[in-house]
């Protein structure tokens, strides 16, 4: 994959806006594509302004972020992606919604192109076998941010090629990125901690045990986290830890990964966080405050 040039990105939420960024601002072409014009939109904003912060902070110069922006393409049809050499997916976490994705990018793009699923916690392997390239398919699990976050899990999945790992490798490194290596297993290495600390808070919530902003505060003066696990939640998205929480259950059959109903009601509301602008904090006033969540 040293070769690569041009990179694909689907879906322009949170996750794939902030890959195309870290891709632009790493030299490669990239044509982001979601299937509504205006979070297609809403993506190219999340961009402008990550990339204004860059130059605010002076870790980018104004001409740099140009080219970036140069570089990044806007699009809504999936033949677009055909010249990529790299597609990598970041769509809603339903594997219904990713496979039948899959199935008509296989048609779309060359056999030579390398499919990457940035997946929280659906099977790569899963995936990979509604492709007719299963060995050139595999998991490239980016943090949130993504242009802050320096880590990307690199996931094997049980018929992806060393050639194919490596590749992956290779490209997280040209990002400037850490990349370490998870075998397909849900939540890999990082959410299979982290999910069931994230539930624990929104059950402890929910028992009465603290208020939303205690157990932050607890979290954050207690344990040096930089930021207490409820705004992390907000930051996640709720609707996505709740659909990464029933899968980790549906794996693992074991109780800490089930989302507790309270977290399933706020989900049900529409209160996805950070992103929906309402979640434990209403995010629209500065600084957020928590919401009141009739218990
Ligand atoms: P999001 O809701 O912000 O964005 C999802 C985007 O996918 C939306 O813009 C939606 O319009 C688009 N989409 C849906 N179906 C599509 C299709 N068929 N073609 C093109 N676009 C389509 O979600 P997100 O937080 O960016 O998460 C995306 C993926 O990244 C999920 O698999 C999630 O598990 C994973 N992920 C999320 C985080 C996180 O912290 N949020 C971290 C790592 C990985």
């Amino acid at each position: 994959m040293s070769g690569i040039q041009s990179v694909g990105v689907i879906g322009c939420g949170q996750m794939g806006s902030g890959i195309a960024q870290a891709a632009a601002v790493a030299g490669f072409d990239v044509t982001a594509r979601d299937v509504h014009d205006d979070q297609l939109a809403l993506g190219r904003k999340t961009i402008e302004r990550s990339l204004a912060k860059f130059v605010e902070k002076e870790k980018l110069s104004a001409a740099e972020r140009d080219s970036a922006l140069g570089r990044i393409r806007y699009t809504t049809r999936l033949e677009d992606l055909a010249p990529a050499e790299l597609v990598i997916e970041a769509v809603t976490e339903d594997l219904e919604v990713k496979s039948r994705l899959w199935t008509a990018l296989d048609t779309a793009c060359p056999p030579a192109t390398l499919f990457a699923s940035n997946t929280s916690s659906l099977s790569i392997t899963a995936m990979a076998a509604v492709t007719g390239r299963p060995e050139r398919f595999l998991g490239l699990h980016f943090f949130n941010p993504v242009p802050m976050m320096p880590l990307v899990e690199v996931v094997r999945g049980i018929a992806t090629s060393m050639e194919t790992l490596e590749a992956g490798i290779s490209f997280v490194r040209r990002l400037g990125k850490e990349p370490i290596l998870a075998k397909d297993s849900a939540g890999f290495i990082v959410n299979l901690l982290l999910i069931p600390y994230l539930l624990d808070a929104v059950r402890a919530v929910e028992r009465g045990v603290a208020s939303v902003a205690d157990v932050d505060t607890g979290m954050k003066l207690g344990c040096g986290h930089p930021m207490g696990p409820l705004t992390l939640l907000d930051f996640v998205g709720l609707d996505t830890a709740c659909k990464v929480g029933e899968i980790l259950f549906e794996e693992f059959r074991e109780a800490r990964y089930a989302p507790p109903p309270l977290l399933k009601r706020m989900v049900l509301a529409g209160w996805y966080g950070k992103k929906s602008g309402k979640g434990f904090y209403d995010w629209s006033v500065t600084p957020p405050v928590p919401v009141e969540l009739g218990l």
